[in-house]
């Protein structure tokens, strides 16, 4: 069965914003997923790469975010620079129809100092690498209290190349109240280790096994 995005209860920029994209069908994982992530809960959406997981957590943050309020709203982690500027990307191309929302990606492997007045200028949603994140916490150049959503994308990447500890410093810096989204092509003991450590009575949803 298709559903098409005009049967969840997005905001109506959005679903303008998501005709413009050329989107009109969800993907399977999104018409699982966003049903839970539109009623704000915490979701861990466990499906293979190129089932459509970055459009998914995109149109949650951006269905709560108040475009009045230049504050980090939403924080979204990604495993390499690469993901996080796609990422960016395609929250920035939803955003189009909505006034002014400021995305910024946060990574590690560029210069510090110009990340630094980019966030003094202030931002809605930041998309980084966990490294960088916690680098600017520890600097107190990252405000995060004022976030409702944390996305982690690609949680397995993540974990496979170390970032574990740094996920746990970057969670003590964030508002308990928040809304926690996983994103993962694998679903194994150490992702659901992070689900128990970082989640509330997360809402599970499975699509199709990477093979
Ligand atoms: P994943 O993160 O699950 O690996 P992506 O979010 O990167 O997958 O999506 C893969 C591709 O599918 C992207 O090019 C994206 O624009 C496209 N896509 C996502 N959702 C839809 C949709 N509902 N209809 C058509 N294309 C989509
Ligand atoms: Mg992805």
């Amino acid at each position: 069965m298709t559903q098409s995005f005009n049967q969840v209860p997005l905001a109506r920029h959005l679903q303008t914003g998501l005709q413009q994209a050329g989107f009109t069908t969800m993907t399977p994982i999104q018409a699982q997923a966003l049903p839970a992530i539109i009623a704000r809960q915490d979701v861990i959406a466990q499906a293979k790469t190129g089932s459509g997981k970055t459009l998914a957590f995109s149109l949650g943050l951006l269905n709560k975010l108040v475009a009045e309020e230049q504050v980090i709203q939403s924080l979204v982690l990604a495993p390499t620079r690469e993901l996080a500027q796609q990422v960016a990307t395609e929250i920035r191309k939803l955003a189009r129809s909505m006034q002014n929302i400021k995305v910024l990606t946060v990574c590690g492997g560029e210069p510090i100092g110009p990340q630094i007045s980019s966030l003094e200028h202030g931002a809605h949603v930041v998309v980084g690498t966990p490294g960088r994140i916690e680098e600017h916490l520890y600097k107190g150049t990252l405000d995060l209290t004022q976030v409702q959503t944390w996305v982690l994308d690609e949680a397995d990447q993540m974990l496979a190349m170390g970032f574990v500890e740094a996920l746990e410093n970057i969670a003590i810096y964030l508002p308990p109240e928040r809304q926690t989204l996983m994103f993962s092509a694998t679903y194994q003991q150490d992702i659901e280790a992070l689900t128990q450590q970082f989640m509330r009575e997360p809402v599970m949803v499975k699509g199709e096994e990477e093979t």
